[in-house]
C-alpha cells in the first residue's frame, strides 16, 4: 500500500493539473471529447491499454493494466452541467454566462479514480501484486447514459469489485439507495383538421396525451408510496384552430428498486396504449434511458471507511476556510439544516463549515431521492462509493457553489484524499482474498443471485444525435 499512497503524494500536482484542466473544459455529457482525451493520454503514458468508443459512445473508454484475477475497477466521470459556469470565487460569477460548469464536481471524480488506478499499477510493479486494475472512463452520468450503455455491452461483467467516490460535504461513504428510473417519451400521432369546420375529420393527439395523463394520475393511488412519476408535455399542438396531429408527453418513472420501476412502467405503458385506443391516435414509444437503484456493498463500504480513516481526512488551510465561510454567506436561511437532514448526515456535522474528520457509515438503509448510473454497476458487481468533503457543508447539489469549490484547494485537497482512500481500499481487496469473498457473498445475498438485465431495449443507441440538436 505504501507505494500506491506515496505515488499519489508525489504526483499530487499532476493530478490537480488534470482535474483543473477538466474543470476548465467543462464539457457536458457525451461531448466530453477533450476531458476524455486528457485522461486517456495520462493513462497511456502510465502504461495502461485503452479501449475507446465503448458502448457506442466516443467519449467512453476502458483502461486496463495487469492480467488475471482479481479484477478491480475504478469508475470515473468527467461530465459537466449546463448553465453552471463559475469562476474560482466565492460569489456567483460565471466564466461565461449560460455555459456549462462542474456543478457536480466530476472533474475531481474522474481524476481521483484515475489517480487510484495508476497508484495501484505502481503498487503492482513494486510489490508483485497480482491481478488486473481497470479505470472506466464513464461519460454522461448526469443524463444517466454512460454506465448503463457500457453495462449493456458487458464491460463490468468480469469485475470482482467496483470502487468509486463522489464529491460531497462529508468524508465518509455513500450507502443511501438512489432511485431506479425509466425516462420515456410517448408520442401520439393523430390527424389534423379544421377545429371548427371539420373537427369530426380530426384525431387529436393532444386528447391522447391528456387521457394518458389522467390514467396515470389515477394510477398514483395504486403504486407504492415511494414511487415518483412525473411528466411534462413537450408537444401539445400548434394553434387551437387545428386539431393537433402530433403531441408528446415525457415521463420519468422512479422507484426504490428496479423491479418496482418495471412493474409500474408496464402499467404506464398499458395506459398509453389505452389512450391511443380511445382516441384512434397511433402511439410511438421512445425509450430514453433507464437505470438501476444503487446497491451499496456493505463489506466494501466498511472497508472504504476504514481506509479513509487510515489515510486521514483533508486538513484545509486558513485561506480555504475563509473562502468556505464566504460561500456559506450565499446560502438561504435554514439551508444547511435542510440539505444535511435530507442526506441523513450526523447532526453534529450540520453546523460545521468544512468537514475535517471521517464520519462512520450513517446512511445505510436510507433512500436518497435522485438517480445515478453507478446503480447499474452495483447490480453487476460488489460496489462501494467513498465521499470526501470537496465542498462546504450545506451546499446544494448541482450548484455554482459546488463548481467554485471544485476549482480550488478545497476540492483538490479532498480529491487527493479520495484517491488515497480508493487506492488503500483496492490494496486491501487485492491482498486479502477473504475480504473479496465476503464482499461477493454479501452481493449474492442482496441480489438474490439474479443476473443483471439491462433496462435498455436491445436496439436502443446512445443519444448522440439528440444532443447535436440542442
Ligand atoms: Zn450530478
Ligand atoms: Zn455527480
Amino acid at each position: 500500500m505504501e507505494t500506491a499512497l506515496t505515488w499519489i503524494d508525489q504526483h499530487s500536482e499532476a493530478l490537480i493539473r488534470l482535474a483543473d484542466t477538466i474543470w476548465e473544459y467543462a464539457e457536458v455529457g457525451l461531448r466530453e471529447h477533450k476531458s476524455s482525451a486528457a485522461q486517456i493520454k495520462f493513462l497511456e503514458e502510465e502504461g495502461f491499454t485503452v479501449t475507446t468508443g465503448v458502448g457506442g459512445m466516443p467519449t467512453a473508454f476502458v483502461a486496463s493494466y495487469g492480467q488475471g484475477k482479481p479484477i478491480i475497477g475504478f469508475l470515473g466521470e468527467f461530465d459537466a452541467l449546463p448553465g453552471l459556469s463559475q469562476k474560482r470565487v466565492p460569489v456567483r460569477d460565471p466564466v461565461k454566462e449560460g455555459a456549462p460548469g462542474h456543478g457536480c464536481g466530476h472533474n475531481l471524480l474522474g481524476t481521483a479514480a484515475l489517480g487510484a488506478a495508476v497508484a495501484i499499477r505502481k503498487e503492482m510493479e513494486a510489490t508483485g501484486l497480482v491481478g488486473t486494475v481497470r479505470y472506466y472512463g464513464c461519460p454522461a452520468e448526469e443524463t444517466l447514459v454512460g454506465k448503463v450503455f457500457m453495462a449493456r455491452e458487458g464491460v463490468f461483467n468480469d469485475l470482482d469489485a467496483a470502487l468509486t467516490w463522489h464529491p460531497m460535504h462529508l468524508n465518509s461513504v455513500w450507502m443511501s439507495q438512489s432511485l431506479a428510473m425509466n425516462s420515456v417519451r410517448f408520442v401520439f400521432h393523430g390527424q389534423a383538421a379544421h377545429a371548427a369546420a371539420q373537427p369530426h375529420m380530426g384525431i387529436s393527439a393532444l386528447d391522447a396525451v391528456e387521457l394518458m395523463n389522467i390514467g396515470v394520475n389515477f394510477l398514483r393511488e395504486h403504486v407504492i408510496p415511494d414511487a415518483r412519476i412525473h411528466y411534462v408535455i413537450t408537444r401539445g399542438g400548434g394553434e387551437p384552430n387545428v386539431v393537433p396531429p402530433v403531441a408528446e408527453v415525457w415521463y420519468y418513472v422512479r422507484a426504490p428498486r428496479r423491479t418496482q420501476v418495471d412493474e409500474i412502467y408496464a402499467r404506464v405503458l398499458k395506459i398509453a396504449e389505452g389512450a391511443a385506443l380511445m382516441t384512434g391516435a397511433r402511439l410511438e414509444v421512445n425509450f430514453q434511458v433507464g437505470c438501476y437503484d444503487f446497491l451499496a456493498n456493505p463489506v466494501v463500504s466498511q472497508l472504504m471507511v476504514d481506509s479513509l480513516k487510515r489515510v486521514g481526512p483533508p486538513k484545509f488551510t486558513e485561506e480555504e476556510k475563509a473562502f468556505a465561510r464566504q460561500i456559506e454567506e450565499s446560502f438561504a436561511p435554514g439551508q444547511k439544516e435542510t440539505v444535511m437532514r435530507g442526506m441523513s448526515a450526523p447532526k453534529e456535522t450540520w453546523d460545521l463549515t468544512l468537514h475535517q474528520d471521517v464520519a462512520d457509515i450513517f446512511d445505510a438503509g436510507k433512500i436518497l431521492p435522485g438517480s445515478t448510473d453507478v446503480g447499474d454497476v452495483s447490480w453487476i458487481t460488489a460496489t462501494g462509493q467513498i465521499t470526501t468533503a470537496t465542498y462546504v457543508i450545506g451546499t446544494a447539489s448541482h450548484s455554482w457553489q459546488v463548481a467554485a469549490a471544485a476549482g480550488t484547494g478545497i476540492g483538490q485537497r479532498s480529491m487527493l484524499v479520495a484517491a488515497r482512500g480508493l487506492a488503500a481500499t483496492a490494496c486491501e481487496l487485492f491482498t486479502k482474498p477473504e475480504v473479496l469473498a465476503q464482499a461477493r457473498e454479501a452481493f449474492l445475498k442482496d441480489t438474490a443471485g439474479k443476473p443483471y438485465v439491462s433496462p435498455l431495449p436491445p436496439d436502443l443507441k446512445p443519444p448522440l444525435e439528440q444532443l447535436a440538436e440542442h
